[in-house]
């Protein structure tokens, strides 16, 4: 897997190259040169937020193929919460897990139910002192590559137990390995995935040696597959087994109110949750225990990836989960599977704007940049291509853009041009010169 793979891509043929993604992208990731936009990999933490507001649907998100799933003997879907909230008029899971075995699983394993193993994990890191206070959620994956990119002071607040999604992967195969005979390699867990930054996150997971999922397919090509058969199946089997708290984390606050602390926030949406970002790093917030941060507006019912309006979902998802409310079983699932919750591996700080790996370098092209910044005129309008007039002077140091590339800048330098040109004409020997009469 390449250093730098990413969910997140352009489709060239539909850029026109408006710019409308690049003030929105949270780490300056996207330029538009040549009348395209381009992502520079290095930056781009797979928020999603760009698939979003392309009004061309220029960006889009790689999942894998659903006919991937035949490539195995045993295959177990992992659909997450969030897709509870996709049908119109059904409140019964039972009737989407049978549907996702109708089209082609084997057997289903609920992500909310490991949410609820991950959030038993969780309440016990945060009794234990062992994460720095306010201890930050790591449930959202574009949220950890933010942290790890822009706020590394935060890193050592970032809670180290693995997503549900991939302690839904290990229960999954590790179960299937027991009950049905089969190798591990013969049995496919594919995660059904609400969001870019989940793809990304399993095919190259930042605090893991790698992952247990073996494929992620998109919630809106499930969706169209369901969509076609529920109101058909007539012999719902009993498969649900995921209680209320872990249904919530498909919302902004579900996670939350799983832990029952005192002091805890949740914030969503990308922008919002850099404003807090940067009041953590302030030490703003000390009197919070818990900050649940997630990058897409309502937490993963707003996921790029889903079909129904996230409003709408949000508040299906929390219908469903009321009329779950006595179902949980965590407390015989953690006893029954060993599970590593932890991470494997430490975040660690990803410097992407690093000018220089020499220090007394790095401090001359940051002098340079302020100077370059400076004559510039500060408007922010993008007509550059860069999201800034400072990332454009950056981009210039960099050498991947001039200053010619500023509107104003162009503009200034043809009226001076054209200015001399008529002092120069002026000077023409009289033979040459224009008859003003
Ligand atoms: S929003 Fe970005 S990706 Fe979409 S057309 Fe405009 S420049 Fe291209
Ligand atoms: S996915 Fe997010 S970080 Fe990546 S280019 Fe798009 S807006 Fe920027």
């Amino acid at each position: 897997m390449p250093e730098y793979f990413h969910s997140v891509t352009l489709d060239k043929e539909k850029c026109k190259g408006c710019t409308n993604c690049i003030k929105r992208c949270p780490t300056e990731a996207i330029r538009v040169r040549n009348g395209k936009a381009k992502i520079i990999k290095e930056r781009c933490i797979d928020c999603g937020e760009c698939i979003r507001v392309c009004p061309y649907h220029a960006k889009k998100a790689i999942t894998d193929p659903f006919e991937d799933i035949f490539n195995y003997k045993y295959k177990i879907a992992l659909p997450a919460p969030t897709l509870y909230g996709q049908f119109k008029n059904v409140w019964d899971i039972n009737l989407i897990l049978t549907g996702l075995k109708r089209i082609g699983f084997d057997d289903v394993f609920e992500v909310a139910l490991a949410a609820e193993v991950v959030s038993d994990a969780s309440k016990q890191f945060i009794k234990s002192e062992r994460v720095k206070k306010p201890v930050i959620s790591s449930a959202c994956p574009a949220v950890v590559r933010l942290i790890r990119v822009r706020f590394p002071n935060l890193i050592e607040n970032v809670m180290p137990v693995k997503s549900p999604m991939e302690v839904a992967a290990h229960m999954a195969k590790q179960i299937a390995e027991k009950t049905t005979g089969y190798s591990k390699n013969d049995i496919g867990v594919f995660f059904i995935s609400p969001c870019a930054a989940k793809v990304t996150d399993s095919k190259n997971p930042v605090a893991l040696d790698s992952s247990c999922i073996d494929g992620v397919i998109s919630m809106k090509d499930i969706y169209l597959k369901l969509a076609a058969i529920l109101g058909k199946i007539d012999d719902v089997e009993e498969l649900s087994c995921a209680g209320m708290s872990g249904i919530c984390w498909a919302n902004s606050g579900g996670e939350s109110a799983a832990l029952e602390g005192e002091e805890d926030i949740a914030v969503d949406g990308i922008h919002n949750v850099i404003k807090v970002l940067e009041e953590l790093e302030d030490e703003k917030l000390s009197e919070v225990d818990f900050v649940e941060l997630l990058s897409c507006t309502g937490g993963c019912v707003g996921g790029p990836l889903t079909v129904e309006n996230s409003f709408v979902a949000k508040n299906r998802v929390a219908k469903i989960a009321k009329k779950t409310a006595n179902q949980c079983l965590v407390k015989n699932v953690d006893k029954l599977y060993s599970i590593d919750i932890s991470w494997n591996n430490p975040i660690t700080y990803q410097p992407i704007m690093k000018l220089d790996d020499n220090m007394a370098e790095a401090m001359k092209k940051m002098e340079t940049i302020e100077s370059i910044y400076e004559k510039l005129p500060g408007l922010d309008c993008g007509s550059c291509g860069a999201p800034s007039c400072r990332s454009l002077a950056e981009d210039i140091v960099r050498g991947f853009a001039t200053e010619t590339d500023c509107i104003f800048t162009l503009r200034d330098q043809v009226s001076m041009l054209a200015k001399e040109m008529i002092e120069l004409e002026g000077k023409m020997p009289p033979p040459f010169r224009r008859n003003e009469e």
